[in-house]
């Protein structure tokens, strides 16, 4: 396998095709990520790109494109998939997922929907509770969860640009997101607002 972005996209067309690449341990742990919650996840395979968006948390995970390859094959083997379809379903699981170098583990039954174009294959895993081998249509897609704004007490004012308003969006972990110039910020629980400034001088999130 080289390294270049497009001959991993293309390595996964051929395993659509119905080549096969046998499972890794860094590959199992991605795919435990994605089979073993019941609120399943989507994900987006381009060249160069392998991105997954789980329903226990929404961001944008970004994984090598190689992984991605193995993970296509793995669940293309356990749908038993028809080779070369541009829409394809199925239903995986239970199954126990073997050790490698990593811990074992299983995932209960889930139905997997794998639509591929020459540019992209996007996958959608969803908990199966019936057995129904009937085809389902294909799930709405996992959305990002919308902003969260809070309006505070009080005047803040940015520690970055100094725009001042008592109204911002908050992150996770605390942080305050300034509207005029975007920099992040601890909430501050009194006192002095404090800039959030990461170890190496970044801002850790925008
Ligand atoms: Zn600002």
């Amino acid at each position: 396998m080289t390294s270049e972005p497009a001959s991993h996209f293309a390595q996964v067309l051929r395993v659509l095709n119905g080549e096969r690449v046998p499972l890794d341990s860094r590959s199992s742990k991605t795919l435990r990520f994605m089979l073993e919650s019941s609120e399943g996840c989507d994900v987006l395979l381009e060249p160069g790109r392998f991105e997954v968006r789980f329903g226990w948390n929404r961001a944008r995970h970004r994984y090598s494109p190689e992984t991605g390859t193995v993970v296509v094959s793995y669940l293309l083997g356990a749908m038993k998939a028809a080779e070369g379809a541009a829409d394809l379903q199925g239903l995986i699981g239970p199954a126990a997922v073997p050790a490698l170098d990593w811990l074992p583990w299983s995932y209960e039954r889930r139905r997997v929907w794998i639509r591929r174009s020459e540019s992209s294959v996007t996958i959608m895993i969803r908990s199966a509770e019936t057995v129904s081998e009937s085809p389902a249509s294909f799930p709405e897609p996992i959305e990002f969860p919308p902003p969260v704004f809070v309006d505070l007490a009080e005047v803040l004012s940015c520690p970055t640009c100094r725009a001042t308003s008592s109204r911002f969006r908050e992150l996770a972990g605390g942080f305050l997101v300034c509207g005029s110039c975007g920099g992040s910020f601890v909430r501050p629980k009194g006192g002095a607002v404090q800039p959030a400034v990461a170890a190496d001088g970044a801002s850790p999130r925008r």
